[in-house]
């Protein structure tokens, strides 16, 4: 325990002071470099300094011991990465190793030169040097700083797998140093060579391990922590499950022991060897050759050594390309089960693997309790956006909790794993106990391109509407003219089952609005902070000025006149004079209730007020009018009208229907009728700004104003034909607070009907007296856009959201005097700003682009992605 805490307190050093750690190993290694203190020039060899000489003999079948020596270093090596594959990494840990084998060997070096040696011969070394690498404790301890989230992670990881890994990895050094030192005793000279060496080699190796190794991991890991997304991009959250691994990691208890007394008896052997100093006949042996001298055919050895070295390079070059090019798909598959094989055929079908590759930033998690211990996935690769994620499959009905998002889930690299059969496919989408979240996005793609799955009920086929949203996406894309189109179309954190069924189909991504507000607008002794959502630049500025303008003035008075949404459809008859038997009896008190009673039945809300017949030909046309409570009511109104037309056709059996909506109503379109005989709330405003307010607040005079509404407002628009157009910007108020409080954005052509008035009034005839007169407001609080979270909540801005619990329509009338107010205001702002010749300067300063358009055009146009 205390050498666990020890090593963890050293680890924590060492990553919490990543800078000074190596700083210090770089200081120390110059030093020694520099130094060269402790012997003095010779040669590096066995312990008692007595070494072979460059021009010495060897055996002549030292070079075959060589060759050999070296091909297995190669092999090992190799055999190395592909277990660092089993770990988590082809290349990722592949490099930590590679940079401790490099700064060991690099250290070794250094320091041999500090004992005084020099480095003939360490070419025939250098193959024992790797053999005594183990990159898997490296590998490891990187392992557990890329599992981390943060830098605080990283280093409370470094200490965490310092803990487990440092005294094995100390045992380890001391048992190696003591085995590789009985060699140094051998009496063999090359082997003593190659012993002192890979003495050397693994204490450098262990200095290098527990300093500039973790220091340059905690330091990497650091420095490249901020990725675009703001998640650190060297977050390889598959390693995450190292430390639920940390058993696995720590040593076995019986190898310790056995390592332990090995260690000392071989420590006996080396205090008994070394006291008993041997003669130096000992340092030569046998029948040698001379390696470079004329005591052997020279010929001879240098064609041994080029056959040696193209052996090598040969074997090494072998490797790598089977390593990089050949070995792709069975291990990285295997890396990310990290479960026995068996465990797949043994497993339930049900069990069997799950697939996700999209592109989400949020994937089920699996909790710890889930039994289930298979992540099992195997991914797809399409493009470089897709993300491949692993899920657990249900192996049963999972609690909720088990369900949750969790932003720190396995991301696996794209592989080229075929997709399943589409028969295949379907039986696992149509499993109760597997499911759509067992199939990789191809595959779901795969089967709407099949039609087996409809492309539109996308989200509701999948386990969510977000990966339904995700792949829809994903076809289109590769469809569109620009591939980076919808790049920044935001898709995610959206709460598409509000959306499905009710307000959008083919959903693809939502589009945010900035939303200002403007207030407070006095109105009727109440004030109201005024949501608008708009890309106008002034818009909202200019009608908070008028919020202003109203609100010193004593606030605005408005009031609701009419209350009735229509629906107007169209039938038909055998001829004219049928028609107009029909119309009459439509006009007669039996024709109206009969209908009323049919229409009113389809609705708590829903009351048939009104019936208004036109006449062409033997065409009929029916405006049925009626109040709708809080909502705005077009479907009810649809759903009240098909049932009255039933009625109407029992009555007269030669009604022919020929649709519901015989644009009498008139819906999304400008009408007269609209303008003339209202729809939806019929509204008014009014509000008397005293000269003073005018002329401080709206910077100009009543006669202004007056005299400008008069030309623009009221003979401007008649000389222009307008059908309710007499108002200057009523139609950029209502569509602002439409989008905001999620009414039928289609419904601002009439619901921006408005005439605009104004007068001089007051004993001097300076204050303005303005109305506004909007005669058909089509909106509601409940239904269609009203029922998202976003909308709802500017609707609460403004105290109408949902339903009036006492008075059913009191929150839709008093939205239609707020929206009608808020023009009163946008006009009071308009107006004044044109009297006074501000219009132009503002928006050039606040509504016109700053940035150069064609600039972004053309670099967006060149951006290939
Ligand atoms: P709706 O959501 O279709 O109907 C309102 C629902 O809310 C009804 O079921 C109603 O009950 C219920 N409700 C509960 N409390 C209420 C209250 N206090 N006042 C009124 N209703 C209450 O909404 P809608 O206004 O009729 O239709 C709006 C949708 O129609 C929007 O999405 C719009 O885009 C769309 N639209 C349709 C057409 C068309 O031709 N069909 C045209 C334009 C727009 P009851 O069941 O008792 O009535």
């Amino acid at each position: 325990m205390m050498l666990t805490r020890l090593f963890r307190l050293h680890g924590l050093f060492v990553a919490s002071h990543p800078l000074e750690v190596i700083v210090g190993t770089i200081a120390v290694t110059i030093c020694l470099m520099s130094m060269n203190a402790i012997a003095s020039g010779d040669q590096i060899c066995d312990w008692k300094y007595q070494c072979p000489k460059a021009q010495e003999k060897i055996l002549s079948s030292d070079i075959l011991i060589l060759t050999l020596t070296r091909c297995t270093a190669i092999i090992y090596i190799y055999v190395q990465f592909k277990n660092l594959r089993q770990l988590g990494s082809k290349y990722m840990l592949g490099i930590a190793g590679l940079f401790t084998v490099f700064s060991s060997l690099v250290f070794s070096i250094v320091v041999i030169h500090f004992l005084g040696k020099e480095l003939t011969g360490l070419n025939e070394a250098l193959p024992f040097f790797l053999l005594l690498i183990d990159l898997s404790k490296a590998c490891t301890l990187a392992k557990f700083a890329l599992s981390s989230n943060s830098q605080e992670e990283v280093r409370e990881n470094i200490a965490q797998g310092m803990a487990i890994l440092g005294p094995t990895f100390t045992l380890d050094a001391v048992v190696e140093c003591l085995v590789i030192g009985v060699g140094t005793m051998s009496g063999v000279r090359q082997l003593e060579l190659v012993c002192c060496f890979g003495c050397i080699s693994v204490l450098a190796n262990y200095f290098v391990f527990m300093t500039f190794f973790p220091a340059c991991v905690s330091l990497v890991l650091e420095l490249s922590r901020e990725s675009r997304e703001g998640r650190p991009i060297w977050q390889l959250s598959h390693f995450a499950h190292v430390l639920k691994e940390e058993e696995d990691n720590k040593p076995n208890p019986v190898t310790q022991r056995v390592k332990i007394i090995m260690s000392l008896v071989l420590a006996l052997v080396h205090a008994h060897t070394r006291l008993l100093a041997e003669s130096p006949s000992n340092n030569s042996s046998g029948s040698a050759v001379d390696l470079h001298g004329p005591n052997i055919d020279t010929h001879t050895t240098m064609t041994s050594l080029d056959m040696e070295q193209v052996i090598t390079l040969a074997l090494a070059l072998l490797l790598a390309v089977k390593y990089v090019f050949f070995e792709q798909v069975e291990n990285e598959s295997s890396l990310s089960i990290k479960i026995p094989q068996t465990f797949l055929t043994n497993k339930r079908a049900e069990e069997e693997c799950c697939r996700r590759d999209i592109a989400l930033p949020r994937i089920p998690h699996t909790t710890n309790t889930d039994l289930n211990p298979a992540p099992l996935f195997i991914p797809d690769s399409r493009d470089k956006e897709t993300r491949q994620q692993a899920v657990s499959c249900p192996s049963a009905q999972r609690p909720a909790a088990e369900e949750e998002w969790e932003e720190r889930e396995t991301q696996i690299p794209a592989t080229s794993v075929q997709p399943r059969p589409l028969n295949e496919c379907m039986r696992i989408l149509r499993d109760p106990q597997q499911g759509p979240r067992c199939l990789s996005d191809t595959e779901v793609i795969a089967l709407v391109e099949n039609k087996s799955i409809l492309g539109y009920r996308l989200e509701s086929e999948l386990e969510t509407p977000e990966r339904g949203v995700a792949i829809r996406r994903e076809m289109l894309v590769c469809k569109l003219p620009r591939p980076s189109a919808l790049e920044h179309l935001p898709y995610t954190g959206y709460d598409y089952s509000k959306v499905m069924g009710t307000n959008c189909e083919n959903v693809i991504g939502y589009v945010p609005v900035p939303v200002g507000v403007a207030g407070p607008l006095l109105l009727d002794g109440k004030e109201f902070y005024v949501p608008m959502a708009t890309t106008e630049g002034c818009l909202v500025a200019s009608t908070n000025r008028g919020c202003r303008a109203i609100t010193l003035s004593g606030g605005a008075s408005a009031r609701v006149l009419a209350d009735g949404m229509t629906r107007g459809p169209v039938v038909q008859l055998p001829s004219a004079c049928k028609a107009a038997e029909v119309k009459s009896w439509l006009e007669s008190s039996d024709g109206f209730s009969s209908l009323k009673h049919a229409f009113d039945n389809t609705s708590r809300f829903a009351r048939l007020d009104r019936l208004q017949v036109c006449l062409a030909g033997r065409n009929l046309y029916i405006r049925f009018q009626s109040q709708t409570g809080d909502a705005m009511g077009m479907n009810m109104l649809s759903k009240g009208s098909e049932h009255a037309l039933r009625r109407l056709q029992e009555q007269f059996p030669e009604v022919r229907v020929l649709a519901v909506s015989g644009n009498y109503c008139t819906d999304k379109k400008p009408a007269a009728i609209n303008w003339i005989h209202g729809r939806g709330k019929s509204t008014v405003c009014e509000a008397t700004i005293p000269a003073r307010v005018v002329r401080e607040v709206l910077k100009t005079s009543t006669a202004a104003l007056v005299e400008l509404n008069i030309s623009k407002n009221l003979v401007g628009s008649a000389m222009a034909g307008s059908v309710g157009g007499f108002n200057a910007q009523a139609a950029n108020i209502v569509a602002a607070i439409y989008i905001a409080c999620g009414q039928d954005p289609g419904q601002t052509v009439g619901s921006s009907n408005c005439i605009t008035l104004m007068e001089a009034v007051g004993p001097q005839g300076e204050d303005l007296c303005i109305s506004c007169t909007m005669p058909s407001i089509e909106l509601g609080t409940v239904g269609g856009g009203t029922n998202l979270p976003p909308q709802q909540a500017c609707l609460q801005m403004l105290g109408v959201q949902g339903a009036s619990a006492d008075h059913p329509g009191e929150n839709s009338r008093t939205l239609a005097q707020v929206v009608c107010a808020a023009v009163t205001a946008g006009e009071l702002s308009l107006m004044a700003a044109l009297a006074a010749g501000h219009l132009v300067k503002s928006h050039m300063t606040m509504n016109r682009s700053t940035v150069n358009l064609q600039e972004i055009s053309t670099s967006t146009l060149k951006d290939p992605s």
